[in-house]
């Protein structure tokens, strides 16, 4: 499969598309491993961004005019393209928002607000990005509503039977991961959904970190709410999805006020809102990146997400096999179905020295909790070193990273 997947992708084609990939970094070739933070964006998606300023540039769904017909038809032709990606059953399914981040948020304020009552649960994993953790605590505060958390193992999975025991009639929602940004693992998200399920809960799922790595399908996986950002995903920044099942967007009320969500406002006879999607969608979205997040998605489907899925597991078997051999150092996270990510400590190495070291050997990497600090907490740390797949990485790049850490390490020895 690996040889295969490496005389199928053409990772030198791939790479032509990403023009910040020919870049140098203090004078060496720039080798880029910092893809769960943010992903490279390929011409296609910059190019696109770049038509839509020069050539029809204008607020979309109430002009008449030729500029806003067009900007509203590449917008609304982007919730199409979404929809085809993940599966959904209908365009109105899906929204726009800023990011995961602010898709988690809408569900807490609107679903959570309009359905918890005191005493109610919500689970959350102990290996969620404090975005699917946040929320839930600031919730689960003013609503007087109880936050139980999934344990993880010492190789970075999470504990199904102590959640199945969690499950209870209290139970209104399930919050997880389907990849941790922090380990890489692939959470079994198809499963805890069932199980959700026969105990009438709700499940929300971050794919942030599955949709750029591997195929999803909301309705096969059958989940209620599921979110991503378009910067993880080869996109821009400022844009990302929620997708919600249709019967319960539409009972949820809106979030946030104002143009766009409305058909009607009146102060005698009051206000009557849009329909789903833009029910969610306040004031002007980030129109050009809509649009972009649409090329982002054709750019994968062009290339080829499985293929891309083969390529990066290639590598990050490669990667992980090398790793292990440097002295001193232990991987974070070794659960058996992990894609793209690696994190590690290296004994007598602090993170943040390998991270500025390595950066002037022109390798990106990031360091620091991740936005994941109770995971790591549980596993006595509060640091380690991440570095990230994206399919326009390569065997090469791979080694030569590995070769820079162990010059760094015997630096700061
Ligand atoms: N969830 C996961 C798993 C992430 O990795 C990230 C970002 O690193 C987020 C949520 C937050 O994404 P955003 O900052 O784009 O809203």
């Amino acid at each position: 499969m690996n040889a295969f997947a490496e005389t199928m992708l053409d990772v030198a084609r791939v790479r032509s598309d990403f023009p910040i990939l020919e870049r140098e970094v203090h004078g060496k070739p720039l080798i880029y491993l910092d893809n769960a933070a943010t992903s490279q964006t390929p011409s296609a998606v910059i190019d696109t961004l770049d038509d839509y300023y020069r050539r029809y540039n204008a607020n979309i769904h109430r002009g008449l005019h030729t500029l806003a017909d067009e900007a509203t038809a590449a917008y609304e032709g982007t919730r199409e393209k979404v929809r085809a990606w993940l599966g959904a059953a209908s365009h109105r399914e899906i929204v726009f928002t800023r990011g995961t981040t602010e898709a988690i948020n809408l569900v807490a304020n609107s679903w959570g607000r309009a359905n918890l009552r005191p005493g109610d649960e919500i689970i959350v994993s102990l290996m969620e990005h404090h975005s699917n953790i946040v929320p839930w605590q600031m919730l689960a505060e003013a609503l007087d509503v109880t936050l139980k958390v999934i344990p993880v193992d010492e190789r970075g999975v999470l504990d199904q039977a102590a959640y199945r025991d969690m499950l209870g009639e209290r139970t209104r929602l399930v919050c997880v991961n389907h990849v941790s940004n922090a380990l890489g693992t692939v959470n079994p998200v198809a499963e805890m959904a069932r199980a959700a399920h026969e105990h009438g809960a709700l499940i929300l799922v971050d794919g942030a970190q599955a949709v750029p790595h591997q195929r999803v399908d909301v309705q096969a996986l059958d989940v209620d709410f599921y979110a991503f950002s378009g910067h993880k995903a080869y996109g821009p920044t400022g844009v990302g999805v929620l997708y919600g099942r249709e019967a319960l967007l539409e009972a949820m009320p809106p979030w946030q006020g104002g143009g766009e969500m409305i058909s009607r406002v009146s102060f005698e006879k009051g206000t009557v809102y849009s329909e789903i999607p833009h029910k969610f969608e306040a004031g002007t979205p980030a129109i050009a990146e809509v649009i972009a997040l649409g090329a982002a998605l054709d750019w994968i489907a062009d290339t080829g997400i499985d293929l891309m899925a083969a390529w990066e597991h290639h590598l990050l078997e490669r990667a992980t096999d090398k790793l292990k051999a440097v002295d001193g150092l232990r991987m974070i996270g070794t659960a058996p179905d992990k894609v793209s990510v690696l994190s590690f400590v290296v004994d007598g190495a602090h993170s943040q020295d390998i991270g500025l070291l390595i950066d002037q050997l022109g390798v990106a990497i990031r360091t620091g909790h991740h936005c994941a600090q109770p995971m790591l907490a549980s596993m006595g740390l509060d640091a380690t070193c991440r570095a990230s797949l994206a399919a326009y990485n390569t065997p090469e790049e791979v080694d030569a990273f590995v070769e820079a850490l162990q010059k760094v390490i015997a630096m700061v020895r």
